[in-house]
């Protein structure tokens, strides 16, 4: 019998394959009494035995598909799983207590965990969270479960989990993963946001997928509805298969308009830039005809790693970018991280409110070694093309200025020391925090542009948190208060003669487009696959119709109201 699932349609595509669920077995341990010390020893070894085993071919792959750097982090396990400082404690314990060899694991691992990460040395503390990992495969050999290991999949699947963290989703092998599906989850969190930048279909926020489906059955993820659809019927996979024909086909008209320029029916030309993650991205760009990078997210440079990334890797990852796009503005964004995007190397303290908290330039303003090493880093790579440098999550003039003088102390350096720097650069900001929609007359006399970052002012104009989905109700981007701030962001920036950009997801949403255009938006930067449906669209568009409707909207008291109009109309 099939069913069917609603969720939140995070990434458009249909996919179907076999489901392959990424939870966590049950590893908890009991303490059993043993007789026989031999043979409880020899179950131990080949526990690690088969755990190495494991590790290697981990480490192999992942050094082939994800460079040296990624397998590092099991080099390091491996290295655990050798250390007579561990596993002679075990040992002795399995003989001295005659227990059982998780039960000695446990222990003896617990001992050392809490030893480490009570040390002060970052790199001690890191040790744990290996001890941790390590232990935790150990264990699961013996207690003969296995261990979800994305990593290691070797056929077509659709992951189903819980979640999935932004490092999660930048693992999927895009060959073998055609989709996922996870129980929260909103279109705005960062895993969703990958998805798209992927092309992977997935649904989010669809509450019981880890109960109603079971490892290996065949699932459909209809990423245009939101529909997952568990053991289809033979006639609804021929059903989606049609689906996914007719979807296609309508991507190859699209396709056409990949070399155009973004201009409305009576010739207003806006630009269509790109939202990228890593240097790999800009090729999705190219391919979907983007005008330029309008939104760089480097934090995911930071992640997937135990250490910082040094400043030359990055001047490598951002001249890239540059080059690249031979020419075409890169709106780069500082390192972002906090929120949903953890950096768990740098430990820093669990918070009550992480989107409220010290993330993004309030840790970088902080932590300014961090800093001062990205800057110096793009400043290095700004004469390889045409770099925008934007600060994100400024609530304050004071923030920015802060940021722009340490930009310019560190631009200084470099040109005393002989570097050469481009003097073209501009120097933007997020607009994500009302204080600073509010306040834009004032912002705008200091920066060189804006980009309206919807995902977060939504949520904090809202009060509803972009991840959760039982407020989604409440993430409204065609909600009048939204659409005003996004209105007095506009008018601020051109008051000043400086332009305007949306870099959040509402930018390439097809009810949003028209309202966009109306008010006068100057850049829409969106995940690259939704580049060309918003160009057909806007070339059917005329601008001054738009634009007619404005005071008409911005004086409407709620998104039912704007939705009706943008329907009627456009
Ligand atoms: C935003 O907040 O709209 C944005 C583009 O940034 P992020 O999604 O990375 O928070
Ligand atoms: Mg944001």
């Amino acid at each position: 019998m099939s069913t069917i699932i609603k969720g939140i349609a995070a990434s458009s595509g249909i996919a179907i394959a076999k489901s392959y669920r990424m939870q966590e077995p049950d590893l908890t341990v009991t303490k059993k009494s043993i007789a026989d010390h031999d043979s409880e020893i020899n179950r131990f070894t080949s526990a690690i035995a088969t755990a190495k085993e494991e590790l290697e071919k981990i480490k192999a792959k992942t050094n082939e598909e994800l460079g040296e750097d990624k397998a590092a982090i099991f080099a390091a396990h491996l290295l655990v799983l050798s250390d007579p400082e561990l596993i002679n404690p075990v040992q002795d314990k399995i003989k001295s207590d005659s227990v059982n060899a998780e039960f000695a694991l446990q222990e003896v691992a617990n001992m050392f965990i809490q030893m480490f990460e009570s040390m002060e040395n970052e790199y001690m503390k890191e040790r744990a969270a290996d001890i941790r990992d390590v232990t935790k495969r150990v264990i699961s050999h013996l207690l003969g479960v296995s261990i979800p290991d994305p990593s290691m999949i070797t056929e077509e699947v659709i992951i189903v989990a819980e979640d999935l963290t932004p490092s999660d989703t930048a693992q999927l092998n895009r060959k073998y993963v055609k989709g996922f599906t996870t129980n929260i989850g909103g279109r705005t969190s960062h895993s969703a946001i990958m998805a798209r930048s992927m092309e992977i279909p997935a649904i989010v926020g669809a509450k019981t997928v880890t109960t109603d489906i079971e490892n290996g059955v065949i699932v459909i993820v209809d990423g245009l509805d939101g529909d997952v659809i568990v053991n289809p019927t033979d006639e609804q996979i021929a059903q989606y298969q049609q689906k996914k024909r007719d979807y296609d086909a309508q991507r190859a008209v699209w396709a056409k308009l990949v070399n155009e320029k973004t201009i409305s029916s009576d010739d207003h030309h806006v630009e269509l830039a790109a939202n990228i993650g890593t240097p790999e991205d800009v090729e999705g760009v190219l391919k979907n005809g983007g005008e330029g990078v309008g939104l760089y997210r480097t934090e995911f440079l930071y992640m997937g790693r135990d250490q910082l990334p040094t400043e030359e890797e990055q001047y490598i990852a951002y001249k890239t970018v540059l080059e690249k796009m031979a020419g075409k503005p890169v709106v780069v964004r500082t390192l972002d991280i906090g929120g949903d995007k953890e950096l768990p190397y740098l430990d820093l303290p669990k918070e009550m409110n992480p989107f409220l908290g010290f993330r993004a330039i309030r840790l970088c303003l902080e932590e300014q070694d961090i800093f001062r090493s990205q800057l110096r880093a793009l400043l290095r790579a700004s004469i390889y093309g045409n770099l925008k440098i934007m600060f994100p999550m400024i609530a304050t003039l004071d923030e920015f200025r802060q940021a722009k003088a340490i930009l310019f102390e560190e631009k200084d350096k470099l040109v005393s020391e002989g570097q050469s720097v481009s003097d073209q650069i501009e120097i933007g900001i997020m607009v994500e925090i009302p204080s600073t929609a509010v306040l834009a007359d004032q912002f705008a006399k200091e920066v060189d542009f804006f980009s309206i970052g919807t995902n977060d002012l939504i949520q904090y104009t809202m009060a509803a948190d972009r991840m959760n989905e039982t407020v989604a109700y409440l993430y409204q981007p065609y909600h009048p208060a939204i659409l005003r701030l996004v209105s007095m962001v506009i008018e601020a920036a051109h008051k000043e003669g400086k332009w305007a950009g949306m870099c959040g997801e509402m930018a390439g949403d097809p009810i949003a487009i028209p309202l966009l255009l109306g008010l006068g938006l100057d850049e829409f930067s969106m995940s690259a696959t939704s580049i060309l449906p918003a160009r057909s669209q806007i070339k059917k568009l005329s601008k001054s119709k738009t634009e007619s409707y404005k005071d008409k909207i911005l004086s409407m008291s709620t998104t039912e109201e704007v939705v009706a109009l943008v329907k009627e109309n456009f």
